[in-house]
């Protein structure tokens, strides 16, 4: 039966749950990198841009298709099973899955002229729709732009000659941070926790990505861009309970994405063991712990009620615990609550990284583990300027001299390829030793586009490490053995 958005957006289309329906509308992927989609949103009304996502979910559905599709941006007609949906976490009322393309799609009934809106001079960019903007990097929450002329040049790295990566048997591969599935909420108040999820599994699946440590971001409400898109800051004090309230609602949120892409969670070393083998897994994990508002004993309760196996001391804002590199020092590093924090993650079990710290935070936070210490996401730089997320080989080394494991992030305001990233990945190697370096793709965390945006580019990634003159063992502690033994250690 043919299915119009009048009865779409009247709820009129309940009665049809079940049956096949027809649908015309606009396609709006959800990872605008995609070269094909599987899973994307129907929309009434043409997007202003190639990422809006309309701000009432009434006006879209989701589909999942039977086969991947290339995304355009003609009107395209479908036929597929209609779902109705009941308290979807994305709020989204109908589903189309197993769709197929009809042959001759008909216009929808609205159409918002995208031409005459270019032509209108306000759509200058991305930024022109960034309070509804879902897509692309604008909203994510984390890390400097690119330099101008790196932002979309992430090359394949693989070609048939290339040298490829064998993983030995039992190898798993480990992303230590992560916010894949777009588990984050969103800054703008009126998406907020009903932000689409994206496909996650699919794409860990197809690169070989095992686990990846799934990271929550509890500063979202009180952090902005700034400097024309150039890096994040605090703007505004919290009210009391309002990041704490975040954490709970972030929290949730990763629960739900791992229950919607069927993610296994790791919470200690048989799991990983056991269930990192067999397919997708997550290790939750916090970014910033301003969620704990100070309170030591949260840390417990996230150990308890949210499986918290991975806590980033602070983020953008200058917390209870310590101090950040974008920002002027205000403690002189590492608090005495974030002393006890650290402390409270070694007795629980939890691994503690220091990413976003400055070198005097790392350093108290050295002097007081027991346990070694990561930094997720980062990369080498001799002289990184004022506000800088590089760290000095010194800074590295803090990290190697506990036993640590330091993540090499894809920034393309860092490298400007996967080649380029692989070398940056034998530069920390050369100056801290091979068993120190791992990834930490902050997947969906970036202004920009970063060189690694897709779990599918894995493989190529790792033939670039081989071609960088790492052996295959040798790829193998980067991308998965120097984060597990840190996890084991820590997690027990
Ligand atoms: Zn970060
Ligand atoms: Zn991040």
């Amino acid at each position: 039966m043919q299915i119009d958005w009048p009865t779409i957006q009247t709820g009129r289309a309940d009665t049809s749950h079940g049956a096949t329906a027809d649908i015309s509308g606009w396609m709006i992927p959800l990872d605008p990198q995609a070269h094909t989609v599987d899973y994307f949103l129907l929309s009434a009304d043409e997007p202003c841009c190639g990422g809006c996502v309309p701000r009432n979910p009434l006006t879209s559905i989701e589909v999942y298709m039977a086969a991947p599709l290339v995304p355009q941006a003609e009107p395209l007609a479908l036929r597929g099973r209609l779902v109705r949906l009941l308290d979807d976490p994305a709020g989204w009322r109908y589903r189309l899955v197993d769709a197929v393309p009809l042959d001759r799609p008909q216009t929808p009934p609205r159409r918002f002229s995208r031409r005459a809106f270019l032509a209108s001079g306000a759509a200058l960019g991305l930024t022109a729709c960034a309070p509804g903007h879902f897509a692309g990097y604008t909203e994510a929450h984390d890390e400097t732009a690119p330099t101008a002329q790196t932002a979309h040049s992430a090359q394949s790295a693989q070609s048939d000659s290339a040298p490829k990566w064998q993983a030995p048997a039992g190898t798993l591969t480990i992303d230590m941070h992560s916010h894949g599935g777009r588990v984050i909420v969103s800054r703008n108040p009126a998406i907020g926790a009903n932000r689409p999820f994206i496909p996650l599994a699919a794409p860990m699946r197809a690169g070989g990505m095992n686990v990846i440590c799934l990271a929550i971001v509890t500063d979202t409400t009180v952090t902005r861009v700034a400097d024309n898109r150039k890096r994040f800051e605090a703007w505004r004090e919290p009210q009391p309970g309002e990041l704490y309230a975040l954490g709970q609602t972030e929290f949730v949120r990763a629960h739900q994405l791992i229950e919607r892409e069927q993610l296994r969670v790791v919470t200690n070393t048989a799991s990983l063991s056991t269930l990192g083998p067999l397919g997708p897994c997550a290790i939750i994990s916090a970014e910033g712990a301003d969620f704990l508002e100070g309170q030591v004993d949260r840390v417990d309760e996230a150990y308890t009620q949210h499986q918290l196996r991975h806590l980033q001391l602070t983020h953008y804002r200058v917390n209870e615990l310590g101090d950040i590199q974008t920002e002027p020092p205000v403690h002189g590093g590492l608090t005495d609550v974030g002393v006890q924090v650290v402390q409270r993650c070694n007795a629980l079990g939890i691994v503690v990284d220091v990413a976003h710290g400055t070198y005097d935070l790392v350093k108290r936070a050295a002097d007081t583990t027991t346990k070694p210490l990561v930094l997720s996401h980062s990369a080498l730089a001799t002289h990184p300027g004022a506000r800088s997320r590089l760290i000095t080989p010194d800074h590295a080394r803090v990290i190697a001299g506990t036993g640590g494991v330091i993540g090499v992030w894809p920034s393309s305001g860092t490298f400007h390829d996967l080649h380029a990233m692989a070398e940056g990945v034998k530069r920390m190697a050369d100056v801290v030793g091979v068993e120190h370096v791992g990834l930490g793709t902050d997947m969906l965390g970036f202004i920009s586009p970063p060189v690694f945006r897709s779990y599918r580019q894995l493989p190529d990634l790792a033939s670039a490490l081989v071609l960088a003159g790492f052996s295959q063992a040798e790829v193998a502690a980067v991308l998965e053995g120097n984060y597990r033994r840190v996890f084991e250690a820590s997690v027990a």
